[in-house]
């Protein structure tokens, strides 16, 4: 049993994450400032003693005595970190330097939540590890992007300098259960835009692609990369599946049954071109690789999404 922090808890990778490891015996406490995370994401986990939920925005210091700390503290979809872009660089910045700082005086092990985003229009693909990206500085993505680079940067000086056990993972594009519907990302937009009958819209021609990982194979990965020892990363976590934005809005409107129809919109800028994870690091590091398909993860989501419409 573990003392474990999650900031970003109530958040939808969080509370996936939070739930994971209640079950697994640890103690949880969830730290969120509810930016895009909701206190009815980990609703049903409150009546849990192990678990509790502090409001706390990791701008600011925090302190508390545990052995873990997982940190994802961050607005995740461009609609929210570009609505107040100072203060998402903020929050990767001076969020992850708090969480060092905490890491440093318990002697914690802390994991960033890091993303493929550091590979910025990649140039190389698919995206492995060493390879350094291609991110625009000043664009309207860079707030998350470099926010992020410069949060792996401290996550490697306060490892070289202080000892502080770090782990870097960049996640690639995640979907599932409990993401916002008006979360702005391409997989909870088209199926709202599905389920309701409404044009899914997409952006530029849909030659653009992702690849989409299941959120419950992503959270294995995780809690595989904090109990890995002697192994900093940074490590790719994805699904190598990849597809076109087109390609999938065919797909959900197949599965969702649904006649709404395509309708283009402007390509926001700086948009990648393509992006797909080389897992091959995670395979022999941590034994860990994707394992539930694209129409099984979509399946489920969409029923989730069916039933919280409904109520
Ligand atoms: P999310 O927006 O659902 O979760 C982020 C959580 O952080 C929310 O609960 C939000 O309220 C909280 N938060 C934001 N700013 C905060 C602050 N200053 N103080 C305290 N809490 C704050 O997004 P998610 O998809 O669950 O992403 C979680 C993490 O994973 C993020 O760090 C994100 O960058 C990273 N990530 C996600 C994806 C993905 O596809 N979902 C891909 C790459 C990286
Ligand atoms: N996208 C789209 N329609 C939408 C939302 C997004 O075509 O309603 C596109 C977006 O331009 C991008 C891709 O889908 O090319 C993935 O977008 P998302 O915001 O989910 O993630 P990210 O761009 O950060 O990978």
């Amino acid at each position: 049993m573990k003392r474990v922090l999650v900031t970003g808890g109530a958040g939808f990778i969080g509370s996936h994450l939070c739930e994971r490891l209640l079950e697994a015996g640890h103690e949880v406490t969830c730290v969120d400032n509810f930016f895009t995370g909701r206190r009815a994401n980990v609703r049903r986990l409150r009546d849990n003693a192990s678990f509790e939920l502090l409001r706390h925005d990791v701008t600011e210091p925090l302190l508390l005595e545990v052995d873990q700390i997982y940190h994802l503290a961050c607005p995740a979809s461009p609609v929210h970190y570009q609505y107040n872009p100072v203060k998402t660089i903020k929050t990767s910045v001076l969020g992850t330097i708090h969480m060092l700082g905490l890491a440093k005086r318990v002697r914690a092990r802390v994991l960033l939540a890091s993303t493929s985003e550091v590979y910025g229009n990649p140039l190389e693909h698919p995206q492995r590890e060493s390879y350094w990206g291609n991110v625009n500085p000043i664009g309207i993505r860079s707030c998350y992007d470099e926010g992020k680079r410069v949060a792996e940067t401290l996550m490697m000086d306060y490892h070289r300098q202080n000892g502080v056990q770090a782990r870097i993972v960049r996640i690639f594009n995640t979907y599932g259960p409990r993401m916002l519907f008006d979360d702005g990302r391409v997989v909870s937009n088209f199926i709202v835009q599905a389920l309701q009958g409404n044009p899914l819209t997409i952006y530029g021609d849909g030659s653009q692609t992702r690849s989409f990982c299941y959120v419950d194979d992503l959270v294995r990965g995780l809690m595989a990369m904090m109990n890995c020892d002697g192994f900093v990363g940074p490590v790719n976590l994805g699904n190598p599946h990849e597809m076109t934005v087109l390609e999938l809005a065919e797909e959900i409107r197949e599965l969702v049954g649904s006649r709404s129809e395509i309708v283009h919109k402007p390509l926001p800028q700086d948009d990648p071109t393509r992006r797909q994870p080389d897992i091959t690091l995670a395979r022999e590091k941590l034994g860990w690789e994707p394992t539930v398909g694209f129409r099984e993860g979509l399946t489920k989501t969409i029923a989730e999404f069916r039933e919280r419409m409904a109520s």
